[in-house]
């Protein structure tokens, strides 16, 4: 299967941060084994879509998208909006967003649909915390979280990406053990074929303080499909590499 890698840019961009960024991964990615995309803060959606304009090895993604179609959810993005602006991934439950805004497993799953609906592939994440991996909890959460999902959107569940990320390996340097990622990842993809007879097409991704120094043997991994890079994404050569081993 074809390899994703995905930078989630979170809330660090600049109109000439960003310029220089694209335009410099643009020049160095030739020819990748591995689809690409960038997940950028939705003011900066126009801008990049022109910085990548004339190109199709990098797409856009967003780090989110409403759970409603439209009406009146003051500050809310649409899937509808995000596809005008050339999206073709949405991160969806991101910890961050499940921490600081309270997102459900319900309302991520419902988010997945949404974009679903839209023609955008939602990128599910899912994880357990440093307390819960400690009481033994990881199997029992990142599976609730993805089942969430599977409930809702069972019917086109294949037509989904699904990441991987220890909240306690996310900006920390903490990175998982190729071991304990593929562990994991083996765990999710046993859940997946059993609402799934495709569950061998969909891309697992893993996201937690991967770089170029531990990308490759991530990704070495039977059921690593691919990583979600936050801070080595934000560094040209960092992200090229981590392509690279892809
Ligand atoms: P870091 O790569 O900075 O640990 O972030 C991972 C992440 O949260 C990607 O979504």
């Amino acid at each position: 299967m074809k390899k994703l890698i995905a930078g989630n840019w979170k809330m660090n961009a600049s109109l000439a941060g960003n310029e220089t960024l694209v335009n410099e991964l643009r020049a160095g990615i030739g020819a990748p084994a591995c689809d690409v995309a960038i997940c950028v803060p939705s003011p900066y959606f126009q801008q990049v879509q022109g910085l990548l304009a004339g190109q199709d090895t990098i797409v856009m993604g967003s780090q989110n998208v409403s759970s409603h179609e439209s009406g009146a959810y003051t500050g809310d993005v649409s899937a509808t909006m995000l596809k005008e602006f050339g999206i073709r991934y949405a991160i969806v439950g991101h910890s961050e967003r499940r921490l600081h805004q309270a997102e459900s497993d319900t309302h991520v799953a419902i988010k997945a649909e949404r974009a679903l609906e839209a023609g955008i592939t939602p990128i599910v994440c899912v994880g357990e915390t440093l307390r819960e991996r400690e009481e033994g909890m990881t199997e029992f959460i990142v599976k609730r979280q993805l089942a969430a999902v599977i409930h809702l959107v069972g019917h086109c569940i294949s037509e989904i990406v699904v990441a991987y990320e220890p909240v306690w390996a996310i900006g920390t340097g903490k990175t998982a053990t190729p071991e304990q990622a593929q562990e994991v990842h083996g765990v999710l993809r046993t859940q997946l074929r059993a609402a799934t007879e495709h569950a061998d097409k969909i891309r697992l991704l893993y996201g937690g303080s991967m770089n170029a120094g531990n990308a490759a043997a991530l990704l070495a991994q039977p059921d690593i499909d691919g990583g979600l890079i936050g801070g080595a994404s934000l560094k040209a050569a960092d992200f090229l590499a981590i392509i690279a081993a892809a």
